[in-house]
């Protein structure tokens, strides 16, 4: 009885605690960190041009000044990238950091993977690839689903509460569909079992989708994908436009899975935010997609990943429709869908190589820079936080040798990035310790 009524009234301590978390106690915070970073050449992909002999100079997580005779103030950290291209971070706008499938055991069928691997040991390996991805300089990725049971809402919120260091997470939860989502199960498998959730989430009816976009945002997504047309039953313009309302609520966009015109038309017709995936876009469809804004994910596979074998005929109709695309002046994103393990690359030093086809398509080296950061931060709806070098902004960036106005394949050597004003790689060595905390440094009420 006694130690029943002390249980109550700590458990109404922590309430009222939780309640009133108001900071009270933390100390007055230190006057933030100034570092100013010497850019030998700063590239600025808005106007597509290089500018020499820059100074960023960077108070706390954000960049304050930018220009050729910004005043170092006494005390501040010196970087010196005076003999490098200092440029915005990059942004990979379709991958999927809890998913790896490999050559062994699974044969690369990620149905497998799912199966055989926990949502726990995805969370940790999208820690990993998350990392991976910051020191190829990706400071920005939307997580597109196949994550389990969101192991990309844990991600995003353990880089966000200071967790671990990695990109700005921005990631859809399940992906909603048709029954079975992208699988193809048994009955068995199915009915009995529910295989096909936590990797997709049934919504047939409008009740199921506005509840499943509903959990989605519950669940900490940051965007909502659907599986357009994954089955021949597919979602309509007005079920799309279902799906659109119920996430507008929550300001989120939509994205959506395409793979057949039927379905490429009703995602255009219904003006969703962006497309993913392009073997069904057309001509027709790009010149659509342009006159409405439809982002683009193409998630353009090059050939000559071990393990991932690409036919010449795919990859010329992969590189023709990108430079169709282009052309029709289709908002571009550069996106890899990268869900898998090729041995001797970094998840980021994958993501780099499906530059190629941008290289093959022969779109100009300054609109893959836009497509890389740009848009990348219009697609995220970061721009006007996060991206720009400008006073402000949060302090993502990064610096290599070479000049990737010149040739992108600069864009593999990256030596240096920072982010949030927090350096993470220097002289082409990680230094993630500062990223490390036992805490959520950041609150504990970011979700
Ligand atoms: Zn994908």
């Amino acid at each position: 009885m006694r130690g029943q009524r002390r249980r109550v009234s700590f458990l109404f301590v922590v309430l009222l605690s939780l309640v009133l978390d108001t900071g009270v106690g933390a100390q007055a915070p230190a006057p933030a960190a100034v570092t100013a970073i010497r850019a030998g050449r700063l590239l600025d992909p808005e106007a597509g041009r290089i500018l020499t002999n820059q100074i960023i100079l960077v108070e706390g997580t954000r960049i304050r000044e930018v220009g050729p005779a910004v005043a170092i103030p006494p005390g501040a950290q010196v970087i010196d990238l005076s003999g490098m291209t200092v440029m915005p971070g990059l942004v990979e706008a379709h991958n999927h950091l809890a998913l790896t499938y490999k050559p062994v055991p699974e044969n690369n069928v990620y149905y497998f993977t799912y199966v055989q691997e926990s949502t726990a040991l995805r969370a940790i390996q999208a820690a990993s690839n998350g990392i991976q991805m910051l020191a190829s300089g990706f400071t920005i990725v939307r997580d597109m689903g196949n994550n389990g049971n969101y192991a990309d809402t844990a991600l995003r919120q353990a880089i966000e509460q200071g967790w671990i260091p990695g990109p700005t997470i921005i990631n859809s939860g399940i992906i909603i569909g048709g029954m079975g989502g992208q699988f193809f199960p048994t009955p068995e498998m199915a009915k009995d079992h529910n295989i096909v959730y936590p990797e997709y989430l049934d919504a047939d009816t409008a009740d199921e989708i506005v509840k499943a976009v509903r959990q989605n945002v519950l669940f900490g997504a940051k965007v909502i994908k659907i599986c357009v047309d994954c089955k021949p039953y597919g979602y309509t313009v007005d079920e799309i436009r279902l799906v659109m309302r119920e996430a507008a609520k929550a300001g989120m966009k939509v994205e959506g899975h395409v793979q057949t015109l039927n379905g490429a038309r009703n995602a255009i017709e219904a003006g969703i935010w962006s497309i993913a995936h392009s073997g069904a876009l057309t001509d027709e469809m790009h010149k659509l997609m342009a006159q409405k804004g439809v982002w683009r994910a193409g998630t353009e596979t090059p050939p000559g990943l071990a393990g991932h074998p690409v036919s010449a005929e795919a990859y010329k109709r992969t590189v023709d429709g990108l430079k169709n695309a282009y052309e029709n002046k289709v908002p571009l994103t550069f996106s890899t869908d990268a869900d898998y393990w090729v041995e001797g690359k970094t998840r980021g030093e994958l993501c780099l190589e499906f530059i190629k086809p941008w290289q093959d398509a022969g779109i100009p080296n300054a609109d893959t820079l836009r497509a890389m950061t740009i848009n990348g931060y219009k697609v995220s709806e970061t721009e006007n936080s996060r991206g720009p070098i400008k006073p402000g902004f949060f302090a993502d960036l990064i610096a290599m040798p070479g000049n990737p106005l010149d040739d992108l394949e600069a864009l593999k050597s990256v030596q240096f990035v920072m982010k949030n004003g927090q350096v993470f790689k220097r002289d082409g060595v990680m230094t993630p310790a500062a990223f490390f905390h036992a805490g959520p440094v950041n609150g504990w009420r970011i979700r």
